[in-house]
């Protein structure tokens, strides 16, 4: 073993496992692809002002989570703990909003980093493919985003997972409630880091998972009971869309999520195979966000879903991917004048679009047929001085095990024809 190990809360994605992340990636973005959303890739570390200000002073995240640093320069950066404040930056930077075809609508994939106690489902380095529709308050697009993903779940064959969904109001009922809320909590026997939180967020006691806590919530104040007109009709509006679209949700007065940006519908998508860490993915409307950066009202919406977690809700459900052999042909040269030939015709087939390898560094024939066995080939390519000398290279049929002799010119077409 090397010295060496993946830090702590880490880990590696390696063959054949990461084929499955791959295909995970793909099937989450192919619907956002379909619906105008075009793709956007930001660094992989912002200003840590940025995260502050946009995730939250007083949020787990910020205080707690963030990989925070000071370069050598004297820049304070930090490692990027999600993806909707790095998105809205980059499209206000590049004045996005200002083309004139609002909503902009971008999905990205990348990597993530939170300082949190690794547990199963939960590390400090994870991956997400998000999606944000930027500068349009309009109930549909929240009812688009949710059935993107819902689509994207079960492409993937998904189907034990709920989604649940809330209003958290706008600037004009949420302070009303707030205030309220407060009211409530500061009644109950709490402890002092909690006390502290009902002055800075309130609301985010409420997602405080202890059962002591949980116990004294009954009989809480709900958001509601205090949305204003527009808000109440706005998530009739997105309620309604969902239903038309034959997507079940389920309502959760509770779901507040940990971030301070959310307005109005927030949503989360969990999986009930997971166990704790159940939250396959979440998202919702930040109405106030840009205004909180610095960019103008832009009315904005969005989600990320956690590939890692959805790679461990297709396991909980024994879902296994269609994910097809990376090797369709596998070339086995015997001797040092049928390694040139063969290297030559793999060479062609891979132009061709043939997905071939090679056996490598001067193998007997049984060692290089275990590999071409291994690598899930479909055809092997076998040629010895006499097939040379006849022009032909032996293909064989690794299922079957039946070999032909192919006149060297013929082998592309004849692999053609034969892997359709
Ligand atoms: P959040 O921004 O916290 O709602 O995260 C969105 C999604 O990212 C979650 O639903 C998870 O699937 C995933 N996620 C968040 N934090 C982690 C983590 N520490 N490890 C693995 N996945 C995570």
């Amino acid at each position: 073993m090397s010295t060496f190990q993946a830090p702590k809360g880490t880990y590696d994605l390696l063959p054949p496992d990461s084929a499955t992340y791959l295909a995970v990636r793909e099937a989450i973005a192919a619907p956002l692809k379909n619906s105008g959303y075009g793709y956007i890739e930001t660094p992989g570390f912002e200003n840590v002002e940025l995260f502050a200000r946009g995730v939250g002073e007083s949020t787990d995240i910020v205080t707690k989570e963030m990989y925070a640093f000071e370069t050598k320069g004297g820049d304070k950066l930090a490692l990027r703990p999600e993806g909707t404040a790095s998105v809205l930056r980059a499209a206000l930077e590049a004045n996005l909003h200002k083309a004139g075809n609002l909503p902009v609508k971008l999905w990205y994939s990348g990597s993530y980093y939170r300082y949190e106690r690794p547990q199963k489902g939960r590390y400090r380095h994870f991956s997400q493919v998000g999606a944000e529709a930027i500068g349009a308050e309009d109930p549909a697009l929240d009812a688009e985003l949710i059935i993107l993903a819902d689509q994207a779940y079960r492409s993937l064959g998904l189907r034990n997972f709920r989604i649940l969904l809330n209003s958290l109001g706008c600037r004009e009922c949420r302070p009303v409630y707030r205030a309220a809320l407060q009211d409530f909590l500061r009644g109950l026997d709490l402890d002092e880091d909690t006390r502290r939180r009902i002055e800075i967020n309130p609301l985010r006691v409420l997602d405080d998972k202890r059962e002591t806590v949980q116990k004294q919530l009954v009989g809480a104040p709900a958001l509601s009971d205090y949305l204003c007109d527009a808000c109440r009709a706005y998530h009739k509006e997105v309620r309604e869309l969902l239903a038309a679209a034959g997507v079940a949700f389920e309502d959760d007065v509770k779901l507040v999520r940990g971030l301070d940006y959310y307005t109005r519908t927030t949503f989360e998508f969990v999986h009930d195979g997971l166990g704790s860490q159940s939250a396959v993915g979440g998202g919702g409307r930040y109405d106030g966000l840009s205004e909180m950066i610095g960019g103008p009202a832009l009315p904005s919406v969005g989600w990320a879903l956690g590939v890692d977690r959805t790679v461990l809700a297709l396991e909980a459900e024994g879902i296994e991917l269609d994910i097809p052999a990376s090797t369709s042909v596998y070339a086995v040269p015997l001797g040092e004048e049928a390694r040139r030939v063969l290297f030559g015709v793999v060479t062609e087939l891979r132009r061709a679009g043939v997905a071939t390898d090679f056996s490598y560094g001067g193998k007997g024939l049984k060692g290089a047929m275990k590999n071409a066995n291994r690598s899930g080939a479909r055809y092997a390519l076998v040629a010895g001085e006499r097939d040379l000398a006849e022009g032909v290279v032996q293909l064989k049929d690794m299922e079957s095990g039946e070999q032909e002799p192919v006149v060297l010119d013929a082998v592309l077409e004849t692999l053609r024809a034969k892997l359709g």
